[in-house]
């Protein structure tokens, strides 16, 4: 269950940026994917942990989720995908508060929407 992984994922994540990056690997092996970026795991939960808000999005090999840290109002994406040994966590990324990850500025008509200039267009960037 793409649920149980990722909890399992928050559970043991990361709670400060000098955490030892050999030592996640071996501990977050069987619980991330093969082409999970590392630089995720400088994502830091402001509040302390993180917590699950929302109910999956998923589909037969993909599951995302909305995870805010704790006494924050940060949106995060986290995205659970299917793979042979089970659910992994591909990325866990904060989510841009201006647009919502679809990297534009929405205006009056789509003629007016603008690239979001708070994540550089990403929609997902990096914090
Ligand atoms: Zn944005």
């Amino acid at each position: 269950m793409p649920l149980e992984t990722l909890r399992k994922a928050l559970s043991i994540w990361p709670t400060t940026q000098d955490a030892d990056l050999v030592q996640l690997r071996e501990a977050f092996s069987g619980i991330v994917s093969a082409d999970f970026e590392q630089v995720d795991f400088l994502n830091i939960p402001d509040g302390g942990r993180w917590g699950i808000v929302s109910k999956p999005l998923a589909s037969d090999s993909r599951a995302v989720f909305l995870v805010y840290p704790t006494g924050s109002d940060t949106p995060n994406l986290a995205v659970l995908v299917l793979e042979p040994g089970g659910w992994r966590l591909q990325s866990l990324k904060f989510q841009c508060p201006g647009c919502f990850g679809t990297g534009e500025l929405t205006g009056r008509s789509i003629e007016e929407n603008q690239p979001c200039y708070l994540c550089g267009a990403t929609g997902w960037g990096a914090s």
